[in-house]
C-alpha cells in the first residue's frame, strides 16, 4: 500500500508575487481548471481582500475537485477574531480551505510583527478555532519556519503545535527567504515530525539557492506529506519549488514513485509539457528550452555518437521517456550531425526514404553548407523540414511572392509628435491570380508579415489560426560580410508551435525568408492542396 502525497499549488498566490506576472479573474479561473484537470490536490486562488482580482475570485463558489484555497493572515496582535476585518473577509471569502501564513520565528514575532511570542501563540490558535468554525479545512503556513528554527527551535515548534492542537489540517513549514539547504531541511523536518505526525506536515520551499526542488524531496524524506509549489516555479524573487519538475519525479524515479502515490495520473502526467506551455503563454513569454523534463531540449541530443546511440536505444542517452510527460525526443540536425541524425529526423518527420537513398546524403551536405552560411538548423526545425521535403520533391508551388517594398517614414504629426510610420505592400501569384496587399506595422517586419498573411487567395483559410509569438535576430560575424540570422517562433490555432529561419545580409530579407518558411509550412502541416 503506497503512501499518499499531495500536492498544494500556488502559482495563483505565490507565483502572481513574480515580477510582471498579473493575472485577471479569467486567467486564473483558466489556470484553476488546468491544475485541477492535472490532478493537483489544493489550488490556492490568492488572497480575498487583498486586491479587486482576488475579491472577486472568492466571490462566487468555483466548482473544481480540488481544494480551492484563500490565504490570509492570522488575526492581528491585540484583536480578537471578530473584531479583525482582514479575518473576517477572508472567511467569507468561498473557499474550501483556509491557508493562515503565520509568523513562527521569535526573531520575526519581535522584531517585524511587534509583539510578543504569547500573543502571536494566541493568535494562531485563534485563527485556526475560528476557521473551523465556518466549516473550513485549515492549512497554516508557518512563515520563516527553518530560520526561526535555528534561532529559537522551541518557539518554532510551538507555533506548529499549536496550528496543530487546535485542529489545523497541515502545518506548513515555510522556508520563506529560500536559503536553507537540503540537509538542514531534512533534518529540521525530523524533528517536526518526530513531534506531529508527518501527514499533517506540508514544506514550502522558495528557490533562492536553486533548490526548492531538492529541499521539497529532501522535507518528504524526513516525513512531511504535503508539496507546495508552482507551475514552472513562478514565484519572488528566485520563484518556487517547481511543480512541474517535482510531478514526475514523484512518478518516475523509484523512491519516490515505489513509496508513494500522488494525485496526477499516468494519463495526465502526459499532460504536464501542455500545461506548463499553456502557462507561459498566458504570461506571453518564451517556454524555457532548458526546462527539465518539458523543454523543448529536454531529449535533444546533438552529437553524432550520443545520437546514434540513441537510436539504437533510446536509454542510453535519456533518464526518462519523453513520451511520459507529453515531452518528445529530438536529435538535432546540425554541424555535427551524421547520416544517423538526418534519418531519426526524417522518420520523425514522417517521410520514409531508404538509408542508403543518395538525397540523404545530399541534404545532410546542403544542411552543413547552409550552417556554414549562419542557418541554424538545430533551432528552426520547420526549416529544416522544409528544406528536407523540397530536395525529396514534396512541396507545392503554393504561391511566389513576386515583389514586396517595405518604406519606414518618420515625420512630425498634427500634434507635433515624432511618428514612424511603417507600410508594406506585397505582390504574390498564386496560381494565375495576382494579388497586391497592403499593410502599416509597427516595424517593417510586423508590416511584410501583415501584408504577407493578409490574402494568399486560395490559401487563406490554411492560414488563418497563424501568429507570430516569437522573433530573434542575430547579427553573425563569420566570414569576411557581417551576416543577420532571423529566427521566428510561429504558432497555429492547435497550439502547435515551429521556428523557421533566415540569414541574409539584409535584416528585412532574412525576415522575409523566415516568413515565408512559416507560412510555407503552415501550408503544408494543413495538407493545402498544391
Ligand atoms: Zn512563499
Amino acid at each position: 500500500m503506497k503512501e499518499r502525497l499531495y500536492l498544494f499549488d500556488t502559482t495563483l498566490r505565490d507565483g502572481a508575487q513574480m515580477n510582471g506576472v498579473d493575472f485577471t479573474v479569467q486567467d486564473k479561473l483558466k489556470i484553476a481548471v488546468l491544475l485541477d484537470d492535472l490532478g493537483v490536490d489544493y489550488v490556492e486562488g490568492g488572497y480575498p481582500g487583498a486586491n479587486p482580482t482576488d475579491t472577486e475570485l472568492f466571490a462566487d463558489e468555483r466548482k473544481l475537485n480540488a481544494t480551492f484555497t484563500a490565504f490570509g493572515m492570522t488575526r492581528r496582535p491585540g484583536r480578537s477574531a471578530s473584531n479583525d476585518p482582514g479575518l473576517v473577509q477572508l472567511l467569507d471569502a468561498k473557499a474550501d480551505a483556509v491557508c493562515f501564513v503565520a509568523k513562527s520565528s521569535d526573531y520575526q514575532v519581535r522584531v517585524a510583527l511587534e509583539t510578543t511570542p504569547e500573543e502571536n501563540l494566541a493568535s494562531i490558535r485563534d485563527s485556526v478555532r475560528a476557521a473551523k468554525a465556518r466549516g473550513r479545512e485549515v492549512l497554516v503556513d508557518c512563515e520563516h519556519f527553518f530560520d526561526g528554527y535555528k534561532e529559537k527551535p522551541e518557539y518554532a515548534l510551538a507555533c506548529a503545535q499549536a496550528a496543530y492542537d487546535e485542529g489545523a489540517r497541515w502545518v506548513v513549514l515555510c522556508d520563506t527567504n529560500g536559503g536553507t539547504l537540503p540537509h538542514e531541511v531534512e533534518a529540521i523536518v525530523g524533528a517536526v515530525t518526530a513531534r506531529i505526525p508527518g501527514d499533517h506536515v506540508g514544506i514550502h520551499a522558495h528557490n533562492d539557492t536553486e533548490q526548492a526542488v531538492a529541499n521539497s524531496l529532501a522535507a518528504v524524506r524526513a516525513g512531511a506529506r504535503q508539496i507546495q509549489g508552482t507551475l514552472n516555479g513562478l514565484g519572488e524573487r528566485c520563484g518556487n519549488a517547481n511543480l512541474i519538475s517535482i510531478i514526475p519525479t514523484l512518478k518516475l524515479k523509484g523512491d519516490f514513485a515505489e513509496r508513494f502515490e500522488i494525485g496526477v495520473s499516468d494519463g495526465k502526467l502526459k499532460n504536464l509539457a501542455h500545461a506548463s506551455r499553456m502557462l507561459d503563454e498566458m504570461l506571453n513569454r518564451a517556454p524555457d528550452r532548458h526546462a527539465p523534463y518539458v523543454g523543448e531540449s529536454a531529449f535533444t541530443t546533438k552529437a553524432g555518437i550520443h545520437a546514434s546511440a540513441i537510436a539504437k536505444d533510446p536509454k542510453t542517452y535519456e533518464h526518462v521517456a519523453p513520451e511520459t510527460v507529453g515531452n518528445r525526443r529530438k536529435l538535432l540536425v546540425s554541424d555535427q550531425a551524421g547520416r544517423s541524425n538526418v534519418l531519426s529526423e526524417l522518420e520523425r518527420i514522417g517521410l520514409t526514404v531508404n538509408k542508403d537513398d543518395p538525397r540523404v546524403g545530399r541534404l545532410l551536405e546542403e544542411v552543413k553548407a547552409r550552417e556554414a552560411r549562419g542557418y541554424a538548423y538545430e533551432a528552426a526545425d520547420a526549416s529544416f523540414e522544409l528544406l528536407a521535403r523540397r530536395m525529396l520533391g514534396r512541396v507545392p508551388n503554393y504561391f511566389d511572392v513576386t515583389r514586396f517594398d517595405v518604406t519606414v517614414e518618420q515625420r512630425i504629426n498634427a500634434k507635433y509628435e515624432r511618428v514612424t510610420v511603417t507600410m508594406a505592400v506585397v505582390k504574390v501569384k498564386v496560381g494565375d491570380e495576382e494579388l497586391i496587399s497592403a499593410a502599416e506595422g509597427n516595424g517593417p517586419v510586423n508590416a511584410l508579415d501583415l501584408a504577407l498573411r493578409k490574402d494568399l487567395g486560395k490559401y487563406q483559410r490554411f492560414i488563418g489560426g497563424l501568429k507570430l509569438t516569437d522573433y530573434r535576430v542575430r547579427i553573425l560575424d563569420g566570414g569576411t560580410e557581417a551576416v543577420t540570422r532571423v529566427l521566428i517562433e510561429s504558432e497555429d490555432e492547435t497550439g502547435e508551435r515551429w521556428i523557421t529561419v533566415g540569414v541574409s545580409e539584409n535584416i528585412i530579407d532574412a525576415s522575409f525568408q523566415a516568413l515565408m518558411d512559416s507560412i510555407v509550412y503552415k501550408l503544408v502541416k494543413s495538407g493545402a492542396p498544391a
